[in-house]
Order: structure tokens, then C-alpha cells, then sequence
């Protein structure tokens, strides 16, 4: 390798690297492997992406220069030779906002000039500008739905479920609970409303003021004080309490539900409303104007409903079409054709990534980090950079085996076209096609940091002490076990859900399930979504609202969507349902791992026990940092400050006033053996291991987050440091660690997703110790080991959205690998490499 073709690392030494020297090819396809926790995102993300783009704020002001004083230059000696990066990373419970798939892509944007200048007009309308059809201006947007899409209404029965309450009992169900009700109440007292006549007994214009009106009267409120008190008291001119301004329920509901940024309270005011279309746009968002212009005969909000398979279709016929010469406008058919071919080159490259089955108009919410940033990659692809490195975070993700060689494709056009890809991998057939591996290892944590082995990738073969080599040369057909015999089964009937039209399933109970299919067959649809509710329902249980916190738009969508179908038969067998999902485990760097698990209460008790702590009398809640007596007062125990930089999204920096320690100095000054609370919490799970296994409770909870394979986590990690596969494994160690019970259901999505074989192995032996205590798992996942290795698969398909949705093959393994319409049946037991 010449020295000009390389980027040269020495002394790495970002977090449990050791002195990593390392030279790196550029304008190659590199993939870092190694078992989770190794090391390869602090050397490819917190290593060289970091560096690369330290220099790049560096290079572009001063106030940039100041927060990476305070985040910190990557522990590294010196790197030579590195081109600008892009990070394709996955989100980590970031927020995201409100965007659709068109919206990611630009194809949106597209599409609007593509209307704006060769849309067919009616006779007489004139030609709008492309800004018409966008639902975000006031120049397209409905008048009647501000360019939402829907419309909401409430009414005296949504509002007053039970009329025979009066208001003081609460009758105005849809009012704020607790305190903002009884302020309204009190309100009402000042205003002379009787509050104390059965709802349906008051009249009915006193009802439709209380709960329709646009009026805000300001009056003065005596708090706890009787009607006649009140009366009394106005009448005295005596001083109020406060004074208060009323809201009609209905205002209350509308804005409640407009401007709240919880989920909860949204789905909490959502329950008063009547939610529907817009009948005047028809749930497509614009004004009629900019509706009546087509292209090909579908108006821009029905073609932003189409797939991308069928969108590309329609683009191919219109682009096939001579331009029509002798039109009015001679320009436009060139001008049509030349926009037409721009937006074809962009669909092309989201269908090649196997994602042609979703529309413009999905809100990227409700897709998978996976297909989120293979979106992203699409957008790359046409942005035509080129002397850039991309670091990607596992790609595969998400992607069924038969759609990993378009992955490899789009990645081999990044870099034909001049770049580097850095991609950290655990799929072996990207493995097999990177010009150059680095193996980061050997084990995680402090028994990795070091690289095991860097060359081309034939080379690993010989390196013993490498578990990717182990698994990446490893048969297939040596990995198959004899299946469990299902106990029982869970049967569904008419299952109606996103592209799932009335099917009827039967999934086994007391083995171990997996389902599988290409990417968008329907999957998530069956298992997360449909069978989660069904059997939640069925047990009463409500789904989680944390699981949707800050999630409003996802919540929308959820309630526009109904699930059809039901359960026939089976529920005897279950008595609970568990979702281990990749959901965060929380948004925020307050919660972690520790305080996730619940261990994080055993060790402040440890700590409030010793002799030190007694003598000051500090309690356990002295040691949280989200108690204001102990912990820092200028980052209130986050730790970090939240820094905000101009054009780019917020960072967090480490608080400058505990360096990050999150509590203040008396309480740093208890220790528990030799450490302090800070230093406790940034112990890893491996180390903590040692440290507390004499105190039974914790060490419970540390083993089981050993046995999924995160000893290499910190226990103070902060739950936006951390994977979707991360937080899942976390949930499932919280399972874990939960006394045994049978006849529980539990549902996982992609539970491998960020685990290195060897870890897949640790993970699928927890599930089996789940199921050989009498419960069941069902999981959709694409990972060919677990598949073969569960004792009963359902593939579904076909193909993708409307080409899937029904079940392909069903069986033990051995038995679907042999179905000659499976697509995955190909993939289970591929002959020997
Ligand atoms: P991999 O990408 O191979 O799964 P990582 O590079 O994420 O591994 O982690 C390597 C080690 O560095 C682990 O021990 C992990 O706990 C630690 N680590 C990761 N992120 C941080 C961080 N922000 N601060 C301190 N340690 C970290
Ligand atoms: P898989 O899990 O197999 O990848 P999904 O169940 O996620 O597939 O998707 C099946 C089909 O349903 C796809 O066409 C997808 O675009 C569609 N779909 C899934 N979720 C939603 C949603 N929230 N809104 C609209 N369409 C959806
Ligand atoms: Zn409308
Ligand atoms: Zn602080």
C-alpha cells in the first residue's frame, strides 16, 4: 500500500483502544468487525470520523473551535491522510422530526417542479409555482386543514361521557386532570356556573358555552372556597388567590392536541376528539387549485401515495413517450422529460436498495433505523460528492440476505465515484466483499481495543485468535439442531394491516419462532404490530405509552391505521405478553443502564449505608442524580450541557463545572469500598461484575446484562449513547433477571441487530432458556443463523408491499429451506464457502 494511498493512524486511544496504529486504504470498501463491544465504532465513528470532522468545524469558525474544546479531540497521536467523512450513522434515540420519506430523499421537491412546469392544467388556470404544491406554504397549503390532512372535532358526548356527573365530579371528562381541572372548576365558581346540578340537567346554552366557547374571561379565583364563599368574597372586592383565565374543553382539546409535545397527554385529549380525512382535500394536505393539475392523470398527492416501484413505472411510461410536438407549449414536454429522468435516477436508487416498497409520503417515524439510513444512503449515492470517506453503522440492518448484493451495489458506486466507505459490519456477506478488513478485538471492552487483523479479507482465515474468522469460514449446514415440537398454537383470522389482507395464521407456542421474509413482505406488520395488539388486548394489557412518548406523529399514524382480524383460538396458553423492541430506553442522558434495570437503586442504598454516609445522614436519594441534594447544581445531575451550534444539530458537552461527574462535591466524597458514585456509575458491566459480587441484588442484574453480551457497556452509559439493538438487549436482560414465569409470550423485532455472531450465539442461548422454562418466542429477524437455529420459521411474501403480505413457507427449518418460492429458503443452508 503506498503511503499516498493510505490514512495513517497512530495512538488511537479512544476509549478502550490500545495505541492503535493502523494504516487504512482510501477509495476502498473497509469493513471493521469484531464481537460487540471490541472497539470498531470508537476507531471508525470515535476515531476518524470525529477527527475528520474536528478539522472540518475547525476550518469554519471560532465558535465551533470553542465547543471542541469542550467535547474533546479524539485521543489520537496523529492521522494523515484523511479526507472529509460523512456518518451514515443509525439514529440513537435522537428525536426525529417531522419528515416523510419524499421529504429525506428531495424527491418531493422534484415532483413539485415537475407539477409547477409541465403538470396538465385545467382550461384557464394559470401555471403555479412550485412552492403550490407543497402542504408547508401558505401558497399550497388547504385552507381548511392548514395542510395537515386531517380534521378534528369534538363533541358534547366525547366531551361528557357520563351526563348524569356533575362538573365538580368531573362531567368535562375531556378537561385537564388534577390541577388544571380544578383550577377551570374554580374558574367556573368565580364565573356563577352552578357546579354542583347533575351535567343533563343544566341548559343546554350554559352546556355550549361551557363547552364550545371561543371566549377567555379573566376572573378572579378563590381557591378552596365554597360557591357562597366565593360569591361573598367577589362581592367584598376581597384579594384572589390568583386570577385565572377559562378555556372551553373544546379549545382546551384542539390546542392541547396541537401544540403538546408528550405523547401522553396527546393520546390522553385525542380520546375527546373525533379525528377524520379532510373532506376537502381529501387527506392530501394542498389547496383544490393545486389538485387539479396532474401528471400522467393522478394529482401530486396520489402519486405521493403510490410505491416506489409503482412511481418508477409511471415515471418509465411518461419518459418512454415522445415529447408532444405539436403542443402549445413546445417546452414543456423537454422540460418534463428532463425532470422525469432527474427523479427516475432518484427512485432507482432507493428500489435497488430494496426499498420500493414505500411511498413519498411515509413519515420516516414509522420506518426502521435500518431503512432510515439506507434512505440516507440512496440520497448520498445521487449527491454526486466524491474524495469523501463515508462511515456507515452497519447497513444491513433490516435487510433480508436476498437484498444485500443491491446494498453492495450502491456501495460499490460510492466508491467508483471516488470515495472511501469505512462501514462497520457484522454481515458476512458484506465481510466477503470489502477490499479490506480490520478485526478489532479479541473480546470487548478491556480484552479488545487492539487490532487482531488488518488485509484483505482471505488473509483472517489464518488468524486463530479472531472470532469473525471463526464464524466467517464456518458451514452452515454444521449449525441445524433438532427443532422443538410446537405445545400448542395461537390461531389469527383476518389479519388486515398495511399491506396484510385478510390472513389467517397459526404461530406455535412453546418454541421458538422466527419470522422471515424480504424487507417490507410485512413482517413488523404481523408480528410488532398485529399480534402485539391482539394479545394485548386480549390480556387487557395496555400498550406501553412511554414506548411512544415524544413520538406525536407516530402516535398519529397509529390511530389513522386500524388493525383487522382477531384471535380464533390459543389465548389459554398465554398469560402475559413481553415487547422487547429497540425502542429507546429513554431520550435523555439521564436514564442509563443503571437506572433502566433497577440496579441503580441497590447501589445508592450501598452507598447511603456506609459509615460515612450515616454520619452525614445522606439517604439513598442523596445518590441520584435527579435529586437536587446531591448532585450538580449547573447540569442538575445530566452531567452534560447541551450546547447549541448554528446549522447543525445541538451536542451535548460534558458540564464544565463536575466535568461530568453529574453530582456535587460533598457527595463525591462518600465512597463505597474505594469508589465514588461517579466512578460507579463508569464502571463497565464487565467491571462492575467484580466490584459487586457480594451484594446479590446487583450482581442478579449484572449477570444477566453479561449473559446478553453488554459487558462492555458503562453502567452510567446514557441511553442516547446507545444502539436500537443495545436498548433491546437491555430490555431483555431486564427481563432476564425477573424471577422465571411461563406462559409468558414474548415478541422481539431484529433482536441481533449490532451483535457479532458470537454474540448472536450468547443471545439465542438466553431465548432458548426463556422457552425451556414453558414460554414462547416470536421474532422477526433476517439472520440466517438464528433462523436455522429456531424450531419453527413463517416466511413471508413474496416480495414487498403489495407483492407480499401472505405466508410463503411454513415449518421447522429443514422443511422451509426446501420451499421453491421462499426467498429465503436459499439463504438457510448455503453448501460450505
Ligand atoms: P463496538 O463498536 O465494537 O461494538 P465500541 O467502540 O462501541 O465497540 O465500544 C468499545 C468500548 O468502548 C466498550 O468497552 C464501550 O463500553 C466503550 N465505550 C463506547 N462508547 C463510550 C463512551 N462514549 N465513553 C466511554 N466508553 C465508551
Ligand atoms: P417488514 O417488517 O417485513 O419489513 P412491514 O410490515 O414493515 O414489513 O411493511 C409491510 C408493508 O406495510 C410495506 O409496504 C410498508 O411500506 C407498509 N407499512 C408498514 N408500516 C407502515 C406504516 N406505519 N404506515 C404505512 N405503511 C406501512
Ligand atoms: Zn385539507
Ligand atoms: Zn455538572
Amino acid at each position: 500500500m503506498g503511503r499516498e494511498n493510505c490514512i495513517q493512524v497512530r495512538g488511537a486511544r479512544v476509549h478502550n483502544l490500545k495505541d492503535v496504529d493502523i494504516d487504512v486504504p482510501r477509495n476502498a470498501l473497509v469493513v471493521f468487525t469484531g464481537i460487540s463491544g471490541s472497539g470498531k465504532s470508537s476507531l471508525a465513528f470515535g476515531t476518524l470520523f470525529a477527527e475528520s470532522q474536528r478539522r472540518f468545524l475547525d476550518s469554519v469558525s471560532p465558535y465551533a473551535r470553542r465547543l471542541i474544546d469542550q467535547v474533546g479531540e479524539p485521543d489520537v497521536d496523529s492521522i494523515e491522510g484523511l479526507p472529509p467523512a460523512v456518518a451514515l450513522q443509525q439514529q440513537r434515540g435522537a428525536p426525529s422530526a417531522r419528515s416523510s420519506v419524499g421529504s429525506v430523499t428531495t424527491i418531493s421537491n422534484g415532483l413539485r417542479m415537475l407539477y409547477s412546469r409541465a403538470g396538465e392544467y385545467p382550461k384557464g388556470q394559470g401555471i403555479l409555482y412550485a412552492d403550490a404544491f407543497s402542504p408547508n406554504t401558505p401558497d399550497g397549503a388547504c385552507p381548511r386543514c392548514h395542510g395537515i390532512g386531517r380534521v378534528f372535532d369534538v363533541t358534547e358526548d366525547l366531551l361528557v361521557p357520563d351526563k348524569a356527573k356533575t362538573i365538580r365530579e368531573g362531567a368535562i371528562a375531556g378537561w385537564p386532570p388534577a390541577w388544571g381541572g380544578q383550577n377551570l372548576r374554580d374558574i367556573l365558581i368565580s364565573l356563577g356556573y352552578d357546579i354542583d346540578t347533575p351535567w343533563q340537567d343544566l341548559p343546554q346554552a350554559t352546556r355550549d358555552w361551557i363547552l364550545f366557547t371561543d371566549d377567555a374571561p379573566e376572573v378572579p379565583v378563590y381557591a378552596r372556597m365554597t360557591p357562597q364563599e366565593t360569591r361573598r368574597a367577589r362581592a367584598e372586592n376581597r384579594s384572589p388567590t390568583y386570577m385565572g383565565t377559562f378555556t372551553s374543553a373544546r379549545n382546551y382539546v384542539l390546542q392541547s392536541f396541537t401544540t403538546t409535545q408528550s405523547a401522553r397527554t396527546k393520546k390522553r385529549v385525542s380520546q375527546f376528539m373525533d379525528i377524520s380525512v379532510c373532506p376537502e382535500c381529501d387527506g392530501k394536505k394542498l389547496k383544490r387549485e393545486s389538485l387539479s393539475v396532474t401528471f400522467e392523470g393522478l394529482d401530486i398527492g396520489q402519486i405521493s401515495r403510490l410505491t416506489l416501484n409503482d412511481l418508477a413505472t409511471l415515471l418509465q411510461n411518461a419518459a418512454d413517450r415522445e415529447p408532444v410536438a405539436n403542443d402549445m407549449n413546445p417546452e414543456k414536454g423537454i422540460v418534463a422529460q428532463r425532470i422525469t429522468l432527474d427523479i427516475m435516477a432518484r427512485v432507482a436508487a432507493l428500489t435497488r436498495l430494496g426499498l420500493g416498497y414505500l411511498s413519498l409520503e411515509r413519515n420516516t417515524v414509522s420506518l426502521s433505523p435500518g431503512e432510515l439510513q439506507r434512505l440516507r444512503l440512496a440520497t448520498q449515492i445521487r449527491s454526486q460528492l466524491f474524495g469523501v470517506v463515508y462511515v456507515l453503522d452497519e447497513p444491513s440492518a433490516g435487510l433480508h440476505p436476498a437484498d444485500t448484493q443491491a446494498l453492495l451495489g450502491a456501495l460499490d458506486e460510492l466508491k467508483g465515484a471516488g470515495n472511501s466507505l469505512f462501514v462497520v459490519e457484522h454481515d458476512v456477506s458484506v465481510i466477503k466483499h470489502a477490499d479490506w478488513i480490520v478485526d478489532i478485538g479479541p473480546g470487548a471492552g478491556t480484552h479488545g481495543g487492539s487490532v487482531v487483523y488488518t488485509g484483505p479479507v482471505d488473509g483472517l482465515r489464518a488468524i486463530d485468535a479472531s472470532a469473525t474468522a471463526r464464524h466467517l469460514f464456518a458451514d452452515a449446514r454444521a449449525e441445524g439442531r433438532t427443532p422443538r415440537e410446537p405445545q400448542s398454537w395461537l390461531r389469527l383470522a383476518g389479519v388486515t394491516r398495511n399491506n396484510l389482507n385478510d390472513l389467517d395464521i397459526d404461530l406455535p407456542l412453546g418454541v421458538l419462532t422466527t419470522v422471515t421474509g424480504v424487507s417490507g413482505s410485512g413482517k413488523s406488520s404481523l408480528v410488532s404490530q398485529a399480534l402485539v395488539e391482539f394479545v394485548g388486548d386480549a390480556l387487557g394489557q395496555k400498550p406501553a405509552v412511554e414506548a411512544s412518548e415524544n413520538e406525536p406523529e407516530l402516535l398519529e399514524q397509529e390511530m389513522d391505521t386500524p388493525t383487522g382480524g382477531h384471535i380464533v383460538d390459543g389465548m389459554q396458553h398465554i398469560q402475559r405478553l413481553v415487547v422487547v423492541d429497540q425502542k429507546p430506553i429513554g431520550r435523555t442522558p439521564r436514564s442509563n443502564l443503571a437506572t433502566y434495570t433497577g440496579l441503580f437503586d441497590h447501589v445508592r442504598k450501598l452507598f447511603a449505608a456506609t459509615d460515612k454516609a450515616r454520619a452525614r445522614r445522606y439517604d439513598a436519594g442523596r445518590f441520584s442524580f435527579n435529586v437536587a441534594k446531591g448532585r450538580c447544581p449547573n447540569c442538575e445531575g445530566a452531567g452534560f450541557v447541551s450546547v447549541e451550534l448554528l446549522f447543525l444539530p445541538s451536542v451535548y458537552a460534558p458540564c464544565p463545572v463536575c466535568r461530568g461527574q453529574r453530582y456535587n462535591d460533598e457527595t463525591l466524597e462518600i465512597r463505597y469500598r474505594d469508589k465514588t458514585i461517579a466512578e460507579v456509575l463508569d464502571l463497565t458491566v464487565e467491571g462492575a461484575h467484580d466490584f459487586f459480587a457480594d451484594a446479590p441484588a446487583i450482581a442478579r442484574a449484572i449477570s444477566a446484562l453479561r449473559e446478553v453480551g453488554l459487558g462492555y457497556l458503562r453502567l452510567g452509559q446514557p441511553a442516547t449513547e446507545l444502539s436500537g439493538g443495545e436498548a433491546q438487549r437491555i430490555k431483555l436482560a431486564t427481563e432476564l433477571q425477573r424471577a422465571q414465569r411461563s406462559d409468558t409470550l414474548y415478541v422481539l423485532d431484529e433482536p441481533t441487530t449490532g451483535l457479532h455472531p458470537a454474540d448472536v450465539t450468547l443471545l439465542l442461548a438466553q431465548l432458548d432458556r426463556l422457552v425451556a422454562a414453558g414460554n414462547s418466542v416470536i421474532m422477526v429477524e433476517h439472520n440466517m443463523l438464528v433462523a436455522r437455529q429456531s424450531d419453527w420459521i413463517v416466511d413471508i411474501g413474496p416480495g414487498a408491499g403489495g407483492e407480499g403480505g401472505k405466508v410463503v413457507a411454513e415449518g421447522p427449518p429443514a422443511q422451509v429451506a426446501q420451499s421453491s418460492t421462499s426467498k429465503t429458503a436459499p439463504f438457510l443452508f448455503p453448501a460450505a464457502h
